[in-house]
């Protein structure tokens, strides 16, 4: 099984702690940067899962119901894109209340999948699948599988969909999946690694991945973007290495292999058979 998804955000979101308020002082190239995956999406007829950030569709109603109108289907990457360990529980319901108003608002309707920024949640935010229920997310992509500095959850390893329950609640979780090698854990099918690596060892990671679980973002092809001031010499590595590249490399994994969203993985798994992780 493998599942196409991106995060939809502009290029100055990697920065965690930037506050809404300067988000329109930038630039922006998310038009441009949707526009070109849609269209790769659409040349290799693929179809994928876009987790949007509630702000996205309040500036930009139009683009999301692009996404729908094409008939991707849609999910939310919170509104703010603030860190879920470093919110309350209080302000983590506000803000999954805001963004699926704005994205809700923007395609007439109801919001079903959701994944947190940066995968940050971890054992200390359990509350988080309460607020999700409440809302009624009842299928998770948030959940990265091993030790990381935004958050993590190594009970969830090895990687595949699970069934949480917590406090009377069941949730449908698709973590991230991991690659080992020689003793080295590691995520390729999104971010730094999946741009740095050469696309030979992509497709080969990938063939013996019986799961897998992309996470792109528009800014990964974008090879024009500013860079961003104030981040730490590793964010800065991280956040732009191998932009040049990526584009050609995903247009090669479409080719090579054929991805579901997550609805279509929702209906081929049989849930009664599936591990539950009781947290
Ligand atoms: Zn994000």
């Amino acid at each position: 099984m493998k599942i196409l998804t991106f995060d939809i955000e502009d290029w100055f979101h990697i920065e965690f702690s930037n506050s809404i308020g300067i988000w329109n002082s930038y630039q922006p190239r998310i038009q441009q940067n949707l526009e070109s995956i849609l269209e790769l999406l659409q040349k290799r007829n693929q179809t994928a899962t876009f987790f949007c950030l509630g702000w996205i569709a309040d500036q930009y109603p139009e683009l999301i119901k692009k996404i729908d109108g094409l008939g991707y289907e849609i999910g939310s990457h919170s509104f703010d894109h603030k860190l879920i360990y470093t919110k309350t529980r209080a302000e983590f319901d506000e803000d999954l209340k805001k963004s699926l108003f704005s994205i809700e608002d923007a395609i007439g309707k109801k919001v079903k999948y959701f994944r947190a920024p940066a995968f940050s949640i971890n054992d200390k935010t359990l509350w988080f699948f309460e607020i999700l229920n409440k809302y009624g997310i009842d299928i998770d992509a948030s959940v990265f599988p091993g030790k990381r500095d935004f958050g993590g959850f190594p009970a969830f390893s090895p990687a595949r969909p699970v069934i949480i329950e917590y406090k009377g609640i069941r949730l449908k979780e698709f973590p991230v999946n991991m690659h080992k090698l020689l003793g080295f854990s590691f995520v390729f099918s999104g971010g730094g690694y999946f741009r740095m690596l050469p696309y030979f060892l992509l497709k080969k990671f990938s063939e013996s991945s019986d799961y897998l679980m992309t996470y792109l973002h528009p800014r990964d092809l974008d090879y024009e973007q500013p860079l961003l001031a104030g981040l730490t010499t590793t964010r800065r590595f991280k956040s732009y290495v191998g932009l040049k590249s990526c584009y050609s490399k995903l247009d090669k994994l479409l080719i090579d292999f054929k991805f579901i969203d997550l609805s279509m993985a929702d209906h081929e798994i049989d849930w009664q058979k599936t591990d539950t992780i009781n947290l």
